[in-house]
């Protein structure tokens, strides 16, 4: 099968497939595994009394279900859905925005998809012939990103500066001095919080980002997948931030509805239409089923009550509990250190004396039925070697605890075991 640049580099062997393949191959077998890899959120009971409750209201109204089920939905945004987000998010931060900064996809993965390749890839503007670039200011960064450009090259990513701050916590923060950004930049992008690693860029680092993507009159994405004002996986009192030169981005998955591939972005209108028409193109339309369930609850403000209440409480607890299992476990010698957690459903665990790399640490922690992340995975985009890239793993907390638990002592043996 002869296939284009595009067929190859979308069928090649990807970071994101490689890993995905080999988490469900994993699963497989009858042997207990302890699940400790993936990206899904936690199933909170009340939160799901919540959209079961909705659920059944659709079908009880008479129509509801039909509507929903029979009719294609825009490639923009369902209308009810774009108006009632909008006055919410303007109630609640003031922003200056209507229905018409309100772009939908089938999840925010696909958002990101068409945001790189419309402000990223070959060029024939400015920079005539060249390959626009992303640019990520604060590795590591989310492997969801990683293999998303369309155009070789297309990603350049920053290491983060590293800094110690007690307790056996470090914590990254965006290295200004070292942020170069190329003349062919077309756009900056950060997960806030961070997906692997529990991070939450200050408001002064955000400020920063902000001026400098400005300055270059380029866009700045802000990935809020798990941020405020839902599902509110969010620790640090910060504040979420837009302006036209902004594209936010939100997502139902964490709330607890991965499964309704609904991602949101709040952006100027020339880039909602443009987000829109690309959609059209690669989707037709939109899943309105994830927009239907939540219209009521964001309009009665259920879905801030249920982020507070329930959301927020159970991930702040649930990551210091872990926090204190890993403490409990692992043995001294281990020279670990685990990123602060300030948001998102991960912890990050360094290694710094690990004799071996976390890939080979993954593979030996599979033999033993314990299913984690590399931390390589993260590290895309990087122009130079950096050897922090083989020491560290990303730990989902939201599972059954007893298999966290247990999976956390077996990580201290067999880490313990190839530590210098
Ligand atoms: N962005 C971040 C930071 C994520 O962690 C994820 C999923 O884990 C996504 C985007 C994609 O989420 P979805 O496509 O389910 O909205």
């Amino acid at each position: 099968m002869e296939l284009s640049d595009f067929g190859k580099k979308f069928t090649e062997r990807s970071g994101i497939l490689e890993l995905m393949d080999d988490l469900s191959q994993a699963l497989q077998g009858s042997e207990k595994k302890y699940m400790l890899g993936g990206g899904n959120p936690a199933h909170i009971p009340e939160v799901e009394g919540v959209f079961r409750k909705r659920m059944e209201e659709i079908l009880h109204t008479p129509g509801a279900l039909e509507a929903m089920l029979g009719n294609y939905d825009s490639a923009t945004a369902n209308a009810s859905f774009a108006e009632a987000l909008a006055s919410l998010l303007k109630d609640q931060f003031g922003w200056p925005i209507g229905p018409e900064n309100i772009a939908v996809t089938n999840g925010s993965q696909t958002a990101f998809f068409l945001l790189f390749n419309i402000f990223g890839g070959r060029t024939g503007g400015k920079v005539r012939g060249k390959v626009r670039k992303i640019v990520f200011p604060l590795c590591p960064e989310y492997i969801g990103y990683a293999d998303q450009g369309i155009d070789p090259d297309q990603f350049v990513c920053f290491p983060s500066r590293i800094e110690e701050v007690g307790n056996g916590l470090f914590k990254y923060r965006v290295d200004f001095s070292r942020l170069e950004i190329p003349d062919d930049a077309g756009a900056l992008c950060v997960s806030r919080p961070t997906n692997p690693t529990g991070n939450v860029l200050t408001d002064g680092e955000v400020r920063e980002l902000v001026r400098i993507a400005s300055q270059r009159g380029i866009p700045l994405f802000l990935d809020n997948a798990y941020g405020l004002p839902f599902p509110r996986i969010i620790f640090e009192d910060v504040h979420p931030y837009w302006d036209e030169n902004v594209v936010f981005s939100m997502s139902l998955s964490k709330l607890g509805l991965p499964s309704v591939r609904t991602g949101i972005l709040i952006a100027r209108k020339e880039i909602v239409r443009a987000v829109s028409a690309a959609n059209a193109i690669a989707n037709l339309a939109n899943g309105g089923i994830g927009q239907i369930l939540v219209t009521p609850l964001i309009r009665n403000g259920e879905i801030l009550r249920i982020s507070e209440e329930y959301i927020y409480p159970f991930y702040k607890r649930r990551s210091s509990q872990t926090i204190q299992w890993i403490h409990e476990a692992f043995p001294r010698h281990l020279e670990y250190r685990i990123h602060k957690s300030e948001g998102a459903i991960f912890l990050w665990i360094w290694f710094k004396n690990l004799r071996i790399t976390t890939k080979e640490l993954y593979e030996k922690l599979k033999q033993r039925h314990v299913i984690v992340v590399p931390g390589e995975y993260f590290f895309f985009g990087l122009q130079e070697p950096w050897e922090h890239r083989t020491q560290c793993i990303r730990l989902n907390y939201s599972g059954p605890v007893d298999d966290l638990k247990r999976g956390i002592e077996i990580i201290a043996e067999v880490a313990g075991a190839h530590t210098r």
